[in-house]
């Protein structure tokens, strides 16, 4: 899951960043409103967490202008203010909650899984499944014929990544895109590596084989070679 988070404080934004990256997601941090909208405009993103004063344009333009594009993903702002008024224009202007500033870690992240289970697409599943493996995403498991196994966040990402497109070669641009953030370089081997070890992992002593890599295409995950 791809989260976008708009925030000039510096600060902020990297605490933001690095909790949100362990508990799973990955982060692409934008500092300030045009760069923000840049981002929410060009990459797919399952949620974006905007604060509303910004340098240039502020958080209610990003807002309205993910929207003016049809952009339908889950939007959270946060506010200093405590301020009705805000709440009311944020909510009007689209925006699905909201957190006053300063805020504790734990709440946003309750925040954000409540909006990305109710968001977006109609039903998030909370287990997605190929042959006998298991990826619980509420726990951030996985097993393959009951067996658990251990994988590192970059590898659960890859994983529920091939397991939500099935069946679909996915080209090392767009698993760039979606599992690394940014600012991430596409020419290093980075990709190979992670996929040859959750091959290992997902598939050394197990069949069917469920990880396939299509040559000069990408990487395919599914259940009949
Ligand atoms: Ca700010």
């Amino acid at each position: 899951m791809k989260i976008l988070v708009v925030e000039d404080e510096l600060k902020t934004g990297k605490y933001l960043k690095q909790g949100l990256m362990e508990a799973g997601f990955v982060v692409d941090l934008a500092r300030d409103g045009e760069d923000g909208l840049h981002c929410a405009l060009t990459e797919a993103y399952d949620l974006a967490i905007l604060d509303v004063m910004l340098p240039g344009i502020d958080g209610w333009q990003v807002l309205q202008g993910i929207r003016r594009a049809g952009k339908e993903m889950p939007v959270l702002f946060l506010t200093a203010r405590d301020d009705v008024d805000d709440r009311v224009k944020g909510l009007e202007l689209g925006a699905d909650d909201y957190l006053l500033k300063p805020f504790a870690f734990s709440e946003l992240l309750a925040r954000v899984r409540t909006l990305l289970r109710r968001g977006g697409k109609a039903k998030e599943p909370d287990l997605l499944r190929a042959a006998d493996l298991e990826l619980d995403l509420l726990r951030r498991r996985a097993a393959r014929s009951g067996k658990r196994i251990d994988l590192t966040s970059k590898e659960f990402a890859l994983l529920e990544l091939l397991l939500r497109r099935q069946g679909e070669v996915l080209p090392r641009s767009l698993i760039a895109s979606q599992v690394w953030d940014m600012n991430f370089d596409s020419d290093t081997n980075v990709i190979e590596v992670a996929i040859r070890r959750l091959r290992a992992k997902v598939d050394d002593g197990f069949e069917p084989k469920l990880i396939h890599t299509i040559r000069g295409m990408g990487y395919v995950l599914e259940t009949t070679a």
